[in-house]
């Protein structure tokens, strides 16, 4: 097997390349290695069956189990196959932001690595698109892969969202979606750091349609999203989303003011004319800890603003590839120089 492979370099704000093959399916991969045969096997099955060109992505994000070398053994056997090495972790957004980036197909099939989404709803997906649709999105009818409470908290996320959110972004979905190349080529032009990527995809519009399905069970390994990242997803989604949650401190920021003003004409009228006050320390004790702890959401919120703002001031690349394995198939495209796409990326970021 003969490959491409491009020294270290990263890139952001690149015009969009030209496809040249139908289908991309682009699947993130951090710590895969259990199941990572298994899936290439299924998504290869089920693409085979299509009878169009196609390549699978497959993105290595910074994995520490040996991941990339199982990728680089499926290389060996299969041209289709696109592989893209993250030169850390640096999270499941990014990491599927790079595989779309190099993603050169028609239509951008985006799924997780561990079969939770089932690549045999791919050819449904795909005659959905058929019939007109720029986005078919994989809508979780049942989630019986996931354990109770992750349930009962994503479908309060997603409703909070939905609410929170100026466009109406459905409920229960996940990246599990098809986008055509338009659609693409609106979320390779926005520059943003923190990512919802599901967010985006809706934000973007065109013809979005619904395919519903029942998510499985990972397939094998445990779930690369403790705790920590899934908050920080859904504080990504929000603040992405929306700017309620700061109309929502100054409202909270006013009432307690309101509050904090009939204290004080109360404390002063009983001062003046009531003539000795009472001690009160319990009154005392709860108008301290009332006003400083809804002055500490308030701060917490314009800090969450404030900090994603700083993170996209620096204008960092949002992520870099140590290098692309490409097998010489035949429908497979060289990757442009290296060098041209740092010059593209020093004109690109005049954000
Ligand atoms: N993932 C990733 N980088 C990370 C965490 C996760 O690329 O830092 C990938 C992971 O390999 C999988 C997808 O994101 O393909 C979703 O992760 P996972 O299945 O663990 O999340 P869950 O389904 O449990 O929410
Ligand atoms: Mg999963």
């Amino acid at each position: 097997m003969s490959t491409t492979i491009l020294p270290a370099y990263s890139f952001v704000g690149q015009p969009p390349p030209a496809p040249t093959t139908w289908l991309s399916v682009v699947l993130p991969c951090y710590n895969e290695a259990d199941v990572i045969d298994e899936t290439y096997r299924r998504v290869k099955s089920v693409c085979d069956g299509l009878g169009k060109p196609y390549e699978i992505v497959l993105v290595n994000d910074g994995s520490a189990d040996g991941t990339w070398e199982a990728m680089e053994r499926l290389a060996g056997n299969h041209p289709a196959l696109v592989l893209v090495n993250l030169s850390r972790n640096h999270g499941h957004q990014l990491a599927l932001a790079a595989g779309l980036h190099v993603a050169a197909g028609e239509r951008i099939l985006m799924m997780d690595a561990d079969l939770q989404d089932p690549p045999e709803l791919v050819p449904q997906m795909l005659e959905i698109m058929d019939g007109g649709a720029d986005v078919v999105y994989a809508q979780r009818r049942t989630r019986q892969g996931d354990a109770r409470w992750k349930r009962a908290a994503a479908a309060l996320f997603y409703r909070i969202l939905q609410r929170l959110s100026d466009t109406a972004i459905p409920l229960d979905t996940g990246d599990f979606r098809l986008v055509n190349r338009r659609v693409l080529n609106v979320l390779l032009q926005m520059p943003e750091r923190n990512r919802f990527i599901r967010g985006m995809v809706t934000w973007a519009g065109f013809r979005q349609v619904a395919c519903p399905y029942d998510r499985d069970k990972r397939h094998a390994g445990e779930t690369k999203y403790p705790i920590r990242k899934l908050l920080k997803l859904a504080i990504d989604g929000i603040a992405s989303s929306s700017l309620k949650p700061l109309a929502f401190a100054s409202i909270a920021g006013g009432l307690v003011a309101f509050f904090g003003i009939g204290i004080l004409a109360y404390s002063l009228f009983s001062w003046l004319f009531v003539g000795k006050t009472p001690q009160g320390w319990t009154s005392l004790i709860i108008t301290i800890t009332l006003l400083s702890s809804v002055q500490l959401v308030v701060l917490g919120i314009v800090g969450e603003y404030l900090g994603r703002l700083f993170q996209e001031s620096r204008g960092r690349p949002l992520f870099i590839i140590e290098r692309i394995v490409r097998s010489n198939g035949a429908e497979r495209v060289q990757a442009p120089e290296p060098k041209a796409r740092a010059v593209q990326s020093a004109a690109g970021s005049t954000r």
